[in-house]
């Protein structure tokens, strides 16, 4: 009898304590005040998007407590999703709108296709790991009917949904795939890190206006190589 009270009791604290989602509700909040905001970002839409995705379910299971830390995280397959500040900072750079289209290379978690997707009309992402990819888009079509995913080498971009307002690499390439810069519109930016693999790469925004393209350096990271399928 003294068990099964405990048992209740003891059921009925886990019930009213706080719940799981609204504890990281308020993670997710503090990542965006503390990492994201306090360190320049301010385009409100980001900064949203960023509060509404639930990042947690983007990774894999063992790394979900760290989901809202200030660092890239693991998700298997050699690969890693950026760091929340990473994210922001080319969701920002691109100055996203609600009637763009937008290309990703390197769909890896799905979470940075999410908050895109949170802003843009539609998001094309491409991945080379038909694992990765599968699984992103399993959780992204739960919550999205604006995100496309597709298993391809990204290098090609994606043709028949081009030309795209915007495109964000997220694996380090050698050099900028001329293919992608063909898929962007006139006006359009390109957020890429290049340079060498497990070495300091540079993020470099791209844009073209006409025939015109320039390119400059933002700041160095580290990325995972941008892989061929050849
Ligand atoms: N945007 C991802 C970050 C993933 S890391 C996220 O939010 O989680 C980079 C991803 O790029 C990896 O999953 C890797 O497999 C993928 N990748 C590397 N080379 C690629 C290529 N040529 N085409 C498409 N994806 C590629």
């Amino acid at each position: 009898m003294i068990k099964a009270l405990i048992t209740l009791i003891s059921l009925l604290a886990i019930l009213s304590a706080p719940g799981f989602s609204q504890q990281y509700q308020s993670q997710r909040n503090d990542m965006v005040e503390n990492q994201i905001r306090n360190r320049g970002i301010r385009h409100q839409p980001t900064l949203d998007a960023m509060r509404a995705v639930p990042r947690h379910i983007y990774v894999p299971s063992n790394v979900q407590r760290q989901a809202y830390n200030d660092r890239p995280l693991p998700i298997g397959y050699g690969q890693t999703i950026s760091q929340p500040y990473i994210v922001g900072y080319m969701t920002e750079i691109i100055q996203p709108r609600e009637n763009f289209s937008v290309l990703e290379i390197g769909t890896g978690s799905g979470y940075q296709a999410a908050v895109l997707a949170e802003i843009v009309d539609h998001v094309y992402t491409i991945e080379i790991v038909e694992e990765l990819g599968k699984r992103a888009q399993k959780i992204l079509e739960e919550h999205y009917d604006n995100v496309s995913v597709k298993i391809a080498d990204g290098y090609y971009g994606w043709e028949e949904h081009a030309p795209f307002d915007a495109i964000v690499v997220t694996a380090a390439a050698e050099h900028i795939p001329p293919p992608l810069i063909n898929q962007l519109k006139d006006g359009g930016k390109m957020i890429i890190p290049v340079g060498s693999p497990f070495r300091v790469q540079q993020l470099m925004l791209v844009e073209k206006t006409g025939d015109d393209i320039t390119s400059r350096s933002l700041m160095p990271v580290r990325f995972v190589p941008f892989t061929s399928s050849d």
